[in-house]
């Protein structure tokens, strides 16, 4: 098994405990890829604000924050391709991971998937990449004078729309209730914007589009029977609820009530030489920290799961 797509190790999920792996395992000479599904980075990547993780005293940038993540672990030999995983076997001595059917090999998989937020309407999961987005800072600069709508009405959702101000044209801020509180200067920054419209006391229902992309968001504003449609290319959402990203595994791998994936105190599943690390595994803080804590074992340990099976 020499062939270029066996490795020792295949992680999947960019995020910060997926390239914490990856740097461990990249690190000690291990042929190791990591896949993602979209860009690199996974939830952190959409805060502009990271204040507490250690080592950077004046605070830095989810994106910024990433990238010094990548280099690291690419500086080391780690390899990075983009694609979703939609199907392993996990069993055995090599394990397999196909992305869109092409399969890959490996003696160790570590799952370093998050968590997924969703709505859960009708077109969120058909339009995701072609219109619906849940990060402004990755997506926003491709909604140059287009329109679009941003979905919630807490602190993220206020930056998100905020960042999107310096793009979109017009901007629609769906917002649950009476509307949003002129509490902070970001706030009435996004508020006076000419480009903005609040849609308050409004819930989204559908997204519709065509092949090319999304092209309204259908919304029901309370006390109202008709339906309002928004004429937008691009939806971020900020809202709904999030649940941890094992949708691919089906009923590979065991879960915990809440969905998490159950491991030992190495981060270990109960299938040898497969690990779950950061979010989607359950924590009662979930942090870049403690996906790194989580990233840092797991690479530890796969090390040792390698020497022990020859690899
Ligand atoms: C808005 C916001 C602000 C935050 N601010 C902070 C903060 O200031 N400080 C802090 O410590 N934490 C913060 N967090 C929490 C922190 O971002 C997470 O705890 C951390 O990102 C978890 O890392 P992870 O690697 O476990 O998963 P994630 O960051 O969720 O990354 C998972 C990755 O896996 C990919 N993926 C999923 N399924 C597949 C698949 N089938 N195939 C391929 N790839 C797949 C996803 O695309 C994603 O890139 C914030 C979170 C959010 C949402």
């Amino acid at each position: 098994m020499g062939d270029a797509s066996t490795y020792d190790a295949i992680i999947i999920g960019g995020g910060p405990g997926g390239l914490t792996a990856g740097l461990y395992l990249a690190r000690a000479g291990k042929k190791t890829l990591l896949l993602e599904q979209t860009l690199l980075g996974g939830q952190i990547a959409q805060t502009n604000h990271v204040e507490n993780y250690p080592g950077f005293p004046d605070g830095i940038t989810g994106r910024e924050l990433i990238e010094l993540f990548q280099r690291q672990a690419v500086r080391f030999g780690l390899e990075i391709q983009f694609g979703r995983v939609d199907g392993l076997t996990l069993d055995g001595e090599w394990k397999q991971v196909s992305v869109s059917g092409f399969p890959f090999r490996s003696r160790v998989v570590v799952i370093a998937t998050g968590l997924i937020q969703r709505l859960g309407i009708p077109g969120e999961e058909e339009f995701l990449g072609r219109g619906v987005s849940y990060c402004a800072t990755c997506d926003g600069a491709l909604y140059r004078q287009r329109p679009v709508a941003v979905v919630g009405g807490s602190e993220w959702a206020m930056e998100e729309a905020h960042f999107l101000t310096r793009f979109a044209q017009p901007l629609y801020l769906v917002v649950p209730g009476s509307g949003v509180k002129r509490s902070s200067p970001l706030r009435e920054e996004v508020l006076d914007h000419p480009a903005v419209e609040v849609v308050a006391g409004a819930r989204p229902v559908e997204i519709l589009g065509d092949a090319a992309g999304v092209q309204s968001l259908r919304v029901h504003a309370e006390g109202q029977t008709e339906l309002r449609d928004l004429s937008v290319e691009g939806v971020f959402i900020c809202a709904g609820k999030k649940h941890p990203g094992t949708g691919f595994l089906g009923e590979l791998l065991d879960t915990d009530e809440g969905g998490y994936l159950r491991v030992d105190e190495c981060c270990e599943t109960p299938l040898p030489g497969v690990y779950a690390v950061g979010d989607v595994r359950r924590h009662r803080f979930h942090q870049v920290g403690t996906a790194v804590g989580d990233g840092t074992i797991a690479g530890m340990d796969a090390l040792r799961h390698l020497k022990k099976t020859g690899g």
